[in-house]
């Protein structure tokens, strides 16, 4: 089965997710996301630490994304500034010439 990255917001049975607190004793006190319906095989489990760094990690990619975007905006913006600027003064020539 496909395991979304990041905090999963809903198992694919399309039930909402629910925080627990593991008490194994493999992992006492652990934190995890399950499904809200059901808790058998095939709905989702997933460690919330291990959620997290994965979301993390996806925001740090989201935000390169957007700085390389805003990079990108600001040197279009340089470049319609500068097509208006030569707009202008062909405008302003054409009306010397009237
Ligand atoms: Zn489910």
């Amino acid at each position: 089965m496909e395991t979304v990255q990041g905090i999963p917001r809903h198992c694919h049975c399309g039930s909402n997710t629910i925080v627990l607190t593991s008490k194994t004793r493999q992992n006492p006190g652990r934190r995890f996301f399950r499904c809200e319906t059901s808790s058998s095989q095939g709905h989702l489990f997933k460690w919330v630490d291990e959620a997290n760094s994965e979301e993390l990690s996806l925001l740090k990619d989201k935000q390169v994304r957007l700085d390389q975007d805003l990079l990108q905006l600001k040197q279009e913006l340089l470049e319609m500034k500068k097509d208006i600027g030569e707009i202008l003064q062909i405008l302003e020539c054409i009306r010397s010439k009237v």
